[in-house]
C-alpha cells in the first residue's frame, strides 16, 4: 500500500528514548509533509465513511494534530482529552495504571451530548492503556464509541484486546 509505504519511510526510530530499552517512534517528520499529511487525511477519510462520527476526540498531545484536521474534514467537533490539570472548564477524570504509579486524564463535562458517536484518536496505540482510560471518559458522558483511529499501532503489545470490549472498530494506518 501506498500510504503504508509512504508512512513507515517518514517515521523515524529513535533509540532509548525516553528511556534506556525503548524504541520510539517519531512521528514528527511527517508534520513537514503537507502532502503526506493530506494523505493521512485521505486514508483515514476513506476509512471512516460508514462510522457515522459526531464528535472527534484526540489524545494530548499529538492526538491533538490530526485529531483536529479529521474534524474540520468531517465537520464535525473536535474535543480534546488531557492529563490532568490543563483543562479550564468542569472536567471528568479517568484514572489508569502505567508501569509504574497511574496518571489521570480529563475531558470536559460538557465536550458533547449524551448519545454522540465519538472517534477516539491518537497518533500511536501501544498498550492501550492511555486509550481505554480515554473511553472510560467517553462512556461516562454517555457517548458511544464509533471506533478508534491511529497513525501507527505497535501490534506486538496487544493494545487492540483492550479496546474491543469498547468498540470492534479499530482503524490503524500502520502496524
Ligand atoms: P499506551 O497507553 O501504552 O497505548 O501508550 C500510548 C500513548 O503513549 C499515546 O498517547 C502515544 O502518543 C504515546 N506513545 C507511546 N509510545 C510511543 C512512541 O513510540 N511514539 C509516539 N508516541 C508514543
Amino acid at each position: 500500500m501506498m500510504i503504508e509505504h509512504l508512512l513507515k519511510t517518514a517515521v523515524r526510530d529513535i533509540v532509548d528514548f525516553p528511556k534506556p530499552g525503548i524504541i520510539f517512534k517519531d512521528i514528527t517528520p511527517i508534520l513537514k509533509d503537507p502532502s503526506l499529511c493530506d494523505a493521512i487525511l485521505d486514508a483515514f477519510m476513506i476509512r471512516l465513511q460508514d462510522l457515522s462520527i459526531d464528535v472527534v476526540a484526540g489524545i494530548e498531545s499529538r492526538g491533538f494534530l490530526f485529531g483536529l484536521m479529521l474534524a474540520n474534514k468531517l465537520g464535525v467537533p473536535f474535543v480534546p482529552i488531557r492529563k490532568q490539570g490543563k483543562l479550564p472548564a468542569q472536567t471528568i477524570q479517568q484514572s489508569y495504571a502505567l508501569e509504574y504509579g497511574y496518571a489521570t486524564m480529563e475531558i470536559h463535562a460538557d465536550a458533547f451530548e449524551p448519545g454522540s458517536r465519538v472517534l477516539i484518536h491518537d497518533d500511536l496505540l501501544a498498550t492501550g492503556g492511555t486509550v481505554a482510560a480515554a473511553s472510560e471518559l467517553v462512556k461516562k458522558l454517555k457517548g458511544t464509541i464509533a471506533g478508534y483511529c491511529f497513525i501507527i499501532s505497535l501490534d506486538f503489545l496487544n493494545g487492540k484486546e483492550q479496546l474491543l470490549p469498547y468498540s470492534e472498530q479499530l482503524i490503524s494506518l500502520i502496524g
